[in-house]
């Protein structure tokens, strides 16, 4: 049976990227050795982080002045280097989940945190709007997609200080005004390769303003001097992100990619909003196009199990939702094939005439 992958993260990848880094860690590049066994600094990988870099750059139309890294330690380890590296007195942040929260958390170790606005009195159901950036912090941080509430922001927000936002889960989703941003971050699992690689999009001239001393291997500006390759950088896990970005860019680039976003979106709304079991959690403007979070109506609860079964029966992997939310949680990233949709569709389709 044809299985689709809803996975939250790690997730789905098209099949080529996942053939080619496989071939690679046989043989990479004709070697005779593979991708798994050889030096980063050996002159053949070089290529790979400095294509994946040009990548990035031509995709998001990333301006003069910033740098592309890619680090360990996940979207997590970037919570805590963040405040490191920019907190000097006061960080504000938008509080839009479990993962912003996190963040939050991290940045209170090292001053004063403002909460700008916060969703959480309707369980992260919207993005909170009209609020008020204080000009006197050092930064504000946002959370572009709130993977499990299924809620987005989805365009690049005016700041008057410098804005950093997590997009673990959106990047490559849509075009980005990269301008707008003094850094960008995430871990690669959702929409950009497989696990165990960071990618992080700078501002150099934005580094270097707090006064505090700095860690070497937390210090972006170590990683920004040394290309990424200060000590080992994840090797496979970088190479499985270049035939991606090569994949993002032969299929149309960015603005393709939100094209399918958007019709995966309507098809599976459409249905989420049709279907009379079911009913979407999040606030209809603030809907994710990457993670499409669902519940059955109260008066259908006690069918939850029922259906996670016949979906799985039917080749509907990773759509139970997180704990935080219930119900379950149809993640569309960038390979999410029409197909798929129409698979989970149908499935919900074919649930709700038997009942
Ligand atoms: C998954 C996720 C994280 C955590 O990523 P790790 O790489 O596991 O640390 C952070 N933020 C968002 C939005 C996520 O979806």
């Amino acid at each position: 049976m044809k299985k689709y992958n809803f996975n939250a993260g790690p997730s789905i990848l098209p099949r080529e990227v996942i053939e080619q880094t496989a071939a690679a860690c046989l043989d990479f590049e004709n070697s005779g050795l593979s991708l798994m066994t050889i030096s980063h600094r050996a002159k053949n990988f070089q290529p790979v982080v400095d294509e994946a870099e040009a990548l990035f750059k031509e995709l998001l139309d990333i301006p003069e002045g910033y740098k592309v890294l890619f680090l360990g330690g996940g979207a997590s380890l970037e919570f805590c280097m963040i405040p490191y590296n920019f907190l000097e007195k006061k960080a504000a942040y938008l509080n839009t989940g479990v993962w912003a929260t996190k963040a939050m958390k991290e940045a209170k170790l090292f001053g004063e945190v403002v909460e700008v606005a916060s969703s959480a009195d309707k369980n992260f159901t919207y993005i909170p709007k009209d609020f008020e950036i204080p000009t006197d912090a050092d930064y504000l941080h946002i959370t572009s997609n709130n993977t499990i509430y299924g809620t987005e922001l989805r365009k690049d927000i005016d700041s008057p200080i410098p804005l950093i936002a997590d997009m673990s889960s959106d990047i490559f989703s849509r075009p980005l005004d990269v301008s707008k941003y003094a850094l960008i971050y995430g871990g690669a699992q959702k929409n950009l390769a497989m696990a165990g690689v960071t990618f992080v999009i700078v501002k150099e001239d934005a580094l270097g303003k707090v006064s505090r001393q700095i860690p070497t291997m937390l210090d972006y500006r170590t990683h920004v001097k040394k290309g990424s390759m200060f000590n080992t950088p994840p090797v496979v896990p970088i190479y499985s992100a270049l035939m991606n970005l090569r994949y993002i860019k032969a299929h149309g680039g960015v603005k393709a990619m939100e094209q399918l976003a958007q019709e995966r979106a309507k098809i599976v709304y459409g249905e989420i909003d049709r279907n009379k079991l079911f009913v979407g959690t999040a606030e209809e403007e603030s809907r994710s196009l990457m993670n499409l979070t669902f519940v059955l109506k109260p008066e259908y609860q006690e069918l939850q199990d029922e259906f996670m079964a016949f979906a799985t029966s039917k080749g509907m992997v990773g759509i139970k939702g997180h704990r935080d939310v219930g119900g379950f949680r149809a993640s569309c990233y960038n390979a999410m094939s029409i197909e798929g949709c129409e698979a989970l569709v149908a499935c919900m389709k074919e649930f709700e005439s038997n009942h």
